[in-house]
């Protein structure tokens, strides 16, 4: 057993075993079934500030925060009232209202290339957008995105396969149609030669290349510096767009996000953001935005079509805005300082106990991966001890901490995680490293 203080999931089993009648693996994302960890995913009846409550009863500490958004903590009380403002005064008019415009405006005024962006329903249709107004800017169809790199589930940005330079990709997932993933060359993280290669073979046809500011989802792996730098160079060279997808950096890293805190590229800046999580303080809202004259090409000005029933929905963009405006400088500093001391603990104790870790860190998120080897590309984040991993998830959630249930996501902290709850991870950390280390102990017996 890991651990004495066993919690209970009985409700959360029953429930996930009336959700699979319904809903196809029980869960509406993938990563929430907890496959990669076992077990039962908990579901989460309530939370408020850094705990999540599940259907049991139990408490968690949450290093999620719904992988990223809610960067405030759950239920910030000015969040709060600002959506029950918003949502007595009517939920969704299909016109155009003052608060999207709002929202846009603080996008703007904080990540300085972005001139204008539109609004939509999530990070998955900021990415899809973006490379279709970046293929109507240039009228050429290849987009070149990084093995590990997280879009969403775009057709065209699923493909992850294939390792070479310029080779056709495979797609990663059934009904992605192979002509989809034709259109997208998938090369190696932090690789610039790689880059170079692929556009001296096909830089005519090249539209875009899409890259994470600094991925997050395949564990936290910064640019190696110079390589934003050598992206834009490139593209720029051969005609094709820099996309920059903060949808999980963005206002996070810092009040403008990975490009706040790289700074911009002495050869420009990338010429589409896209952004989410953060900015929707929790509610379905993302958004794209840039240089003025990409912009310009969406509808109604411009020929690429582009559109949503949702998007900019008013109580959407009163969370989104809401959050945005409390995101003060003592918030990013708050998140760093826990950030930290959680850090700080997982390296004493995995030091004390011999477990194999490397901390990576993109401001406040980071990530722990089970490996003694520094990590820049999506092969040397899977050569990690995945199965560990899963063993130190739950001996976490034994003791009231919930980590993302995957070794491959970085781990969120919000600015409501205060001095009592920091102690309580701080604590669980080192005890749940006792606990997987007598596992591996006793495991060890003949
Ligand atoms: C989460 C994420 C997306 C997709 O956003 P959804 O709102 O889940 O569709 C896209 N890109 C990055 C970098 C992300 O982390």
């Amino acid at each position: 057993m890991v651990n004495a203080d066993t919690t209970t999931a009985a409700r959360s089993e029953e429930l996930l075993a009336e959700a699979k009648r319904v809903i196809p693996g029980g869960v509406n994302s993938p990563v929430r079934a907890f496959r990669s960890v076992g077990g039962t995913p908990r579901f989460i009846a309530k939370a408020s500030g850094p705990w999540l409550e599940d259907v049991d009863g139990n408490r968690y500490a949450d290093l999620m925060c719904s992988w990223g958004p809610m960067i405030l903590g759950h239920a910030h009380p000015a969040v709060l009232e600002a959506v029950t403002t918003a949502a007595s005064e009517g939920f969704s008019f299909g016109t155009p209202t003052e608060r999207e415009v709002r929202l846009a405006e603080e996008i703007v005024a904080r990540v300085e290339p972005v001139e204008a962006v539109r609004l939509v329903n999530s990070g998955t249709e900021a990415t899809m957008s973006a490379v279709r107004v970046a293929r109507g800017f240039t009228g050429r169809s290849v987009i070149v995105k990084f093995a590990g790199c997280y879009h969403g589930h775009v057709d065209a940005l699923l493909a992850a396969a294939g390792s070479g330079v310029a080779t056709f990709a495979l797609p990663d997932s059934p009904g992605v149609p192979p002509s989809s993933a034709a259109e997208t060359i998938v090369l190696p993280f932090n690789d610039l030669a790689a880059v170079e290669e692929a556009f001296a073979a096909r830089g005519q046809e090249i539209a875009a290349v899409i890259t994470e500011a600094s991925p997050g989802n395949m564990g936290v792996v910064p640019p190696a510096p110079g390589f934003t730098e050598g992206l834009r160079r490139i593209t720029a060279e051969h005609g094709a767009l820099l996309i920059s997808d903060e949808v999980m950096t963005g206002f996070r890293c810092s009040a403008a996000g990975w490009y706040g805190l790289e700074g911009k590229p002495v050869s420009g800046a990338p010429d589409i953001f896209t952004f989410g999580k953060v900015m929707g303080g929790g509610f379905p809202t993302a958004a794209f935005g840039g240089r003025r004259d990409v912009m310009d090409m969406l509808a109604p000005d411009g020929p690429v079509y582009q559109a949503g029933t949702l998007s900019g929905n008013p109580v959407a963009s009163a969370a989104g805005l809401a959050t945005l405006q409390q995101c003060t400088p003592e918030v990013y500093d708050r998140l760093l300082a826990v950030a930290e001391t959680l850090q700080a603990a997982v390296t004493e104790a995995f030091t004390k106990y011999g477990i194999p870790h490397r901390i990576q860190t993109a401001g406040s998120m980071f990530s722990v991966f089970f490996a003694e080897h520094e990590v820049t590309n999506f092969e040397e984040a899977k050569a990690q001890d995945s199965a560990l991993y899963g063993r130190f998830f739950h001996a976490m959630l034994q003791r009231g901490v919930h980590l993302p249930p995957s070794c491959f996501e970085s781990w969120f902290v919000s600015a409501s995680h205060d001095d009592e709850v920091v102690a309580h991870i701080v604590a669980a950390i080192h005890g749940a490293a006792s606990d997987i280390t007598q596992v591996e102990l006793a495991g060890s017996r003949p």
